[in-house]
């Protein structure tokens, strides 16, 4: 009988301690915000049993992760703008991830050829227009915005911002940089003020009248216009949406992305695999629709019924990677033409 308890209690005992040492932490540098990472990772928690760890940072985690070298606990780089993932592939920080589900989810447009790094989701370079002053049609693609009937009538956010450079780089990619130069200085003559503020700014300075055209990422839209602050909501209200470059034989809207990749040193690799798996995975990908107004890469996966509303999205489909080799070009681009 003692020998029959005894054999029990070491078998539970057994099945406890592996239990315990299988449940891995996984360490996560985001330059995401909290508010869109935790309810992914809450979820990933509930389905896996993989608890996470999170440093947030919006700066200098590529550089921390390279001086920590082999010693690093990180697992898991999350991270919004292709020119941000493609540093971290350029300082060799990433690990090559063998999995057929993030080929299957992600298309090949949206990941490294290396399978260094994977898109997330998806968000549109769009303009936004006063209701009341342009009129349905007036302006329907990303080139319009060099037409001498806007003097005077754009604002927008300084051309270095990251979001305006991957739009150089995609104008570079599909005219050339001398016809891209020339659409820039051209932009740049129909600017109502000296670029500043950020993409919501430029959105209240149209409904303060101070322009009548900007060009913002679509997922602000969707911010301003569920905001807290009835104001911000007003803003919208005043506003229409325009998908540039959507005709057909158009190329389709530009848009970036987020997107993560495993640390180059991980010791938790597989489970590092999981996690972005995960992220990729129909569950997720509606989340970041319902969390952030951005667009599943998924494309088993629809979008919002909200980001529906706001009429067709067509992307257009360049290899994401192009954005990031062309940056440098594009920002010589930007300080000549003084945008
Ligand atoms: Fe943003």
């Amino acid at each position: 009988m003692i020998n029959r308890c005894l054999f029990i209690f070491l078998t539970v005992y057994a099945a406890l301690h592996v239990s315990i040492i299988s449940a891995k932490e996984l360490n996560i540098y985001s330059h995401r915000q909290p508010f869109l990472i935790e309810p992914f990772l809450k979820s990933f928690t509930e389905s896996t049993g993989i608890e996470t760890k999170v440093l947030y940072s919006t700066k200098g985690l590529a550089q921390r992760l390279r001086s920590e070298g082999k010693n690093s606990p990180a697992d898991v780089v999350l991270t919004v703008d292709i020119g941000r993932l493609y540093i971290y592939r350029d300082l060799n920080l990433l690990a090559e991830i063998n999995s057929d589900k993030l080929i299957t989810n992600v298309p090949a447009h949206l990941r490294s050829d290396d399978n260094t790094w994977f898109a997330l989701s998806k968000r549109s370079r769009v303009i936004v227009v006063a209701k009341d002053r342009v009129k349905p049609g007036e302006i329907n693609r990303i080139e319009d915005l060099a037409d001498p009937k806007w003097k005077g009538r754009v604002c927008s956010r300084p051309g270095s911002h990251v979001y305006n450079r991957a739009l150089m780089a995609s104008m570079i990619a599909h005219h050339g940089e001398e016809a891209a130069e020339a659409w820039g200085q051209k932009l740049v003559n129909n600017l109502a003020r000296r670029p500043q503020g950020n993409d919501r700014a430029q959105v209240k300075a149209i409904y303060e009248g101070v322009c009548d055209v900007a060009i913002i990422n679509n997922y602000y839209f969707g911010k301003l216009k569920f905001s807290e602050e009835a104001e911000q909501r007003n803003w919208v209200q005043s506003m229409r949406l325009v998908f540039p470059n959507q005709g057909s034989g158009d190329r389709g809207s530009h848009i970036n992305i987020s997107g993560g990749g495993v640390a180059l040193h991980s010791k938790n690799k597989s489970e590092a695999i999981l996690l972005l798996e995960f992220l990729t995975s129909p569950l997720a990908q509606k989340l970041y629709g319902e969390i952030n107004f951005e667009y599943p890469v998924n494309e088993a996966v629809e979008s919002t019924s909200e980001l529906q509303s706001w009429g067709q999205f067509k992307e257009d489909k360049l290899p994401i990677v192009r954005i990031a080799e062309l940056s440098r070009k594009a920002q010589m681009v930007i300080d000549r033409v003084g945008w």
